[in-house]
């Protein structure tokens, strides 16, 4: 047992691992919601521990399961981001490798790690145990103020939820952080999204993540709407703190930061606030940084732990959602390998290679409407994966589906 402080509510509370569960329905959706997989973000924890005391005094029909759990249970406790390594960016192939071919060597087991495998564990045995549909649900917070929004990697099946709520989205994340958890989860199948509620220790933030939580359980099919305390209060709260609710936005630049460069945001920016080609936003030891394009401010890092400095972002239009809804449903990607310079790997049908020469932006935004994600580059080609299950749930789970330039 760990105990978790809320700086927004003044209060300590004790949670285990497991910290919660709902629900003994075979029928329904199995819902797995994790907290603090940043030990600095607790209010995902005392969010869960607000809904499970109503769910347990109210008692309704519940379909399915609902699962909590703690990510980064030795950050939590102390209150910090991690201890070593960041919890949230090491979800890569290799940990599968040594998870499954004789695990760690003692030296390399840093508390993070120890506290990856038994997630892990955690995850696998859910798999064993429960019924699809799976939901993954990771909550989070940000260093900025922030409106509330949802990051999800973009298949169709995961669009399709995350547009049910009433807050912007941002889709791609993952081609920009490498081994976040979410997109590893996502890999193996299930419908993953993450809720970023707003800043980290402000108690719109807690209420912000019961508010996720509650449409969450309805939109899963778990609970119907009248089963939800004020389900019309929670709905509009969200909706009301955005006017990009709904709106779909894709990350067009990261500055990624070092420790050496002595990065220093310009004060002021928050999250979607609407910035100018050119304009300055933030220093380091070389000089000002300046906005590379237009577009809207994303995650501007006001913290002393973290590798991104800011992202930019732009909204894409339904109009494009929906092309490229039709697109992926029928498959059109067979068409690729017919333009000049693509060409289809060999060894995995879902991995394209596309020379540098004749790749240019049109080419990105056009693997982005089919559903691929840029992986990795070499001098000469840009490699392209094809997000799996993009449409249908697996059958069955299984780590073998883990991709290597995950
Ligand atoms: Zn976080």
């Amino acid at each position: 047992m760990i105990s978790v402080r809320s700086k927004a509510l003044d209060k300590e509370i004790e949670i285990n691992r497991e910290i919660g569960r709902f629900g003994n329905d075979k029928t329904g959706p199995t819902i797995i919601i994790f907290a603090g997989i940043h030990g600095n973000e607790p209010s995902g924890v005392f969010a869960l521990e607000q809904i499970f005391s109503s769910l347990n005094k109210s008692k309704p029909a519940f379909r399915g399961q609902l699962i909590a759990l703690a990510g980064n249970s030795a950050a939590l406790a102390k209150g910090e981001r991690y201890i070593e390594q960041d919890l949230n960016r090491i979800w890569h192939a290799e940990f599968i490798k040594k998870m499954n071919n004789g695990g760690f060597s003692q030296d390399e087991i840093l508390p993070d790690i120890n506290e990856q495998i038994e997630i892990y564990k955690q995850i696998e045995s859910i798999f064993k145990t429960h019924k699809p549909p799976y939901y993954f649900i990771d909550l989070h917070t940000t260093s900025a103020e922030s409106v509330p929004f949802i990051t999800l990697n973009d298949t169709l099946r995961n669009r399709d939820f995350a547009l049910k709520f009433p807050m912007p989205s941002i889709l791609g994340i993952e081609e920009f952080l490498s081994g976040t958890m979410l997109s590893f989860v996502n890999e193996l199948g299930p419908i993953a999204i993450g809720f970023e509620a707003g800043s980290h220790d402000v108690l719109s933030s807690i209420e912000n993540h019961i508010s996720s939580i509650w449409l969450t359980l309805v939109f899963a099919g778990a609970l119907d709407k009248d089963q939800v305390p004020d389900f019309a209060r929670h709905y509009n709260s969200l909706k009301s703190q955005s006017n990009d609710s709904k709106k779909v936005f894709e990350i067009r630049f990261r500055h990624q930061r070092t420790e050496e460069e002595n990065f220093e945001m310009l004060t002021g920016f928050t999250n979607f606030m609407p910035i100018k080609k050119g304009q300055h936003l933030a220093n380091n030891k070389y000089g000002p940084i300046y906005a590379k394009e237009s577009g809207r401010m994303f995650l501007p890092l006001y913290q002393k732990k973290g590798d991104d400095g800011f992202f930019i972002v732009r909204e894409i239009k339904m109009f494009w959602l929906k092309v490229s809804s039709k697109l992926r449903t029928y498959n059109a990607e067979r068409l690729l390998k017919y333009l000049p310079g693509i060409y289809l790997d060999n060894c995995d049908t879902h991995s394209l290679r596309i020379n540098t020469k004749i790749a240019r932006w049109l080419f990105l935004e056009l693997f982005h409407l089919l559903g691929y994600r840029h992986s990795s580059s070499t001098g000469k080609y840009h490699y392209f994966v094809r997000r799996k299950f993009d449409t249908v749930e697996p059958e069955i789970y299984t780590d073998k589906y883990i991709d290597a330039s995950l």
